[in-house]
Order: C-alpha cells, then structure tokens, then sequence
C-alpha cells in the first residue's frame, strides 16, 4: 500500500531530528496523535489525512529495523506481516487503550445504508410568475417541470425489458467493501465503496435503452397548479409529489412553487392593499365631480370627489385591495391618489378663459396671444 518512494520525509512529519532517540520519537508521536486525532478534529479532513501520516512515519520510524532500512533508501519495501504490535514496549494497551477505541468506532463505525432501498425523490423548487391579477383572483396555471421520471420501459430497474439487475457478487449487495489496513494502532477498517458495482449493489448486464440503465428518464411534465387568490412574491406553494421521482421504488419528492407576482402598470401593492392614481384635470379638482375609478378586480367604482380636492388626497375604497391569504380574512383596501392634470396644450378659447381666470383670482400670468392682449386693452 506504500508506494516506491515516500512522498513526506517521515523525521519531519513527526517533528523530529534525524539522530533523534526512539524515545523521542515515542514522545513526538504520542503528543502529535492527540492533537491530530480524528475525535479532536471532528470533520476536519486536514486533520484526518495528517493523522494517517503520522500514523505511517511512527510505523516506520518507531521500528528499529524499518528506521534503519527507511534511513539507507528512503522506503520500506515490504510492509506485509508482522504483528502491527511490533516495536511497541509493553505500555501500549494501557496508552492507546482509550484511542482504539474512538479509531475504531471513528473510523470503521459509519456504514452507509442499503443502496437498494428505496429512497424518496427529491424536492424540486422553482419560480412561478403570476400577474397581479391573478394573485388577486386566483388562478389554475400550466407550469413546465423538467425532473426526474420512473422510466416506463424497464420499471425504474435501468435492466433491458426481460432481464433484471444482479446482485453485485464482489460486495454481496451491500455496495461497499471493507479494507483492513495493520498500524501501530491494530486494525483500522475502512469502509469504501464497490469497485465493480460502483456502490449500486447490483449489475446490469444488458441496460434499459430508454434510460441507459439510470432507471429514470429526465422529462419535462406539465403540472395544473391551483394559485390561491392572495398569494405573494415570495410565497411558497407546495404540490404534493410532484418532485423527482424516487429511487428504488420510493415516492416522488414534492414540488415547491415559489410565487413571484409581476409588476402592474397601474396598481401598486403593499401588503393586502393596493394603490393606483387618478389624474383629475384642475375644473374636476376645483369644482368636484363623479368619476369612474378602475379596480384590479371587478368593476369600475363611482368615485365622488369633493370641490376644492388638492393634489396628494388620497380617496380609500374599502375591500377593493387584494385578498388576504393568511392571518384575519377579508380584502385589503385601494387607495386612490389624486394628481391634478395640468394642461400642456391649450386652444385659444381655453387660454383666454384661464387668463380671465387669472385676472379674476389676481395672479399674474405670462402674458402671450391675440387675446391677452385684446383682453388686456380692454380692461386697462
Ligand atoms: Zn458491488
Ligand atoms: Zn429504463
């Protein structure tokens, strides 16, 4: 397991000189084992790797014999036999009692679970753009879901039609293999994943050409989605098994719908309540009049604006806001804000009006036009 050659000079992985004494390098190893240990370093793979170095050089190093043969080529040819005792005095049981203990329940204790069970599809997560309109009445949408499927033609197996998978003969099923490895330490037993079956657990001889053996087939489903009046951006609706399909024969994963509703050119939304705007020509806001006020949802409602409105009133309209989708239940409100239109073209008529006007509320105006003038004279 050693290749020709070490790739780290062993003395420096273990800190120590190359005259140093074999209690030294006892010393060095003892102390660099507790700092790198697997339990003091939980998930640290650094720590973990190093922790087999060190392991390795004191295999080495802690061997007179292995030492000696290390110091004249630089390698140690043959690491097979022995017991993995050898070169330890009789103090090992009572040191590294407690560290085999935690090696071999760190080390050999995580076993992955039967690859052949079934196992649940994953979630899948996408948006859904609704218009706001349809966050207000609620809609039922077609939305294209590409995911996994359950292949038909083979059963979800990945077998060709009339053949079925094998059980893995190298790892009896279980999809992964054992490797025992002699330290200093005893035995550490790792645990990988099958070579031959890629940790399946079973072999397909001849594969479903639909799925090429996976089992499943990538497919783009259309899935009806009821959007349920209120909805918002950032709501998360969930379709019950419409995710990826599962493994194995598991249930499908779910589908989450996470809403995002589109900006509308007139309303706006805040919450449950809804804003629009309505542009009165200035006589309207002087003189108060009825006007006719769209809603998101129904029809126009009879607004009754009152002489002298100014721009910046806000008329509220109870319950024409969107419905609520949660907390107290009912409809928010639509505010109506009031801008006063000011001209920008004016026909003569309508000019010399507004500049009688001017006169009778005593504001000087720009004067231009036949009958400014005209009006001007005459009054003068
Ligand atoms: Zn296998
Ligand atoms: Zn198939």
């Amino acid at each position: 397991m050693y290749g020709p050659g070490e790739t780290d000079d062993l003395y420096q992985v273990l800190g120590v000189g190359r005259d140093a004494s074999a209690a030294d390098i006892k010393k060095a190893y003892r102390q660099l084992v507790r700092k790198y240990h697997p339990d003091a370093n939980p998930g640290n793979k650094e720590a973990e790797e190093h922790f087999k170095k060190i392991n390795h050089a004191y295999e080495i190093l802690g061997d007179s014999q292995k030492r000696a043969q290390y110091d004249q080529f630089g390698t140690v040819g043959d690491m097979a036999g022995g017991s993995p005792f050898d070169g330890f005095g009789g103090d090992v049981g009572d040191i590294f009692g407690d560290i085999f203990e935690s090696v071999f329940s760190g080390m050999g204790g995580r076993r992955r679970a039967n690859p052949n069970a079934p196992r649940r599809g994953a979630d899948l997560e996408m948006e859904a753009e609704v218009t706001l309109l349809e966050a207000a009445a609620g809609a039922s949408k077609e939305f294209q879901i590409p995911r996994w499927e359950g292949c038909s033609e083979c059963g979800g197996t990945g077998a060709k039609a009339g053949t079925s998978p094998e059980t893995c003969s190298y790892c009896r099923g279980s999809g992964q293999v054992e490797a025992k490895q002699q330290t200093p330490f005893g035995q550490f037993v790792t645990v990988n994943t099958c070579p031959k079956c890629g940790g399946a657990g079973r072999i397909i001889k001849e594969k479903c050409p639909a799925c090429g053996g996976a089992g499943r087939v990538r497919k783009t489903r259309k899935v009806e989605v009821k959007i349920p009046a209120g909805v918002d951006t950032g709501t998360r609706l969930r379709i019950s098994g419409e995710g990826e399909a599962g493994v194995n024969g598991g249930t499908s994963g779910d589908l989450f719908l996470v809403v995002s509703v589109a900006e509308h050119p007139d309303f706006k939304r805040d919450g449950a309540d809804l804003h629009s705007r309505l542009v009165l020509p200035f006589p309207q806001a002087a003189l108060g009049c009825t006007v006719s006020v769209p809603v998101l949802n129904g029809e126009p409602e009879k607004l009754s604006v009152p002489a002298g409105t100014q721009p910046g009133k806000v008329f509220t309209i109870r319950g024409k806001g969107m419905p609520r989708l949660r907390g107290p239940r009912g409809t928010g409100d639509l505010h109506v804000h009031v801008t006063v239109d000011v001209p920008k073209k004016l026909t003569e008529k309508q000019r010399a009006l507004l500049e009688e006007l001017a006169r009778e509320m005593k504001v000087e105006v720009e004067d231009s036009g036949v009958f400014s003038k005209f009006f001007r004279n005459l009054f003068d």
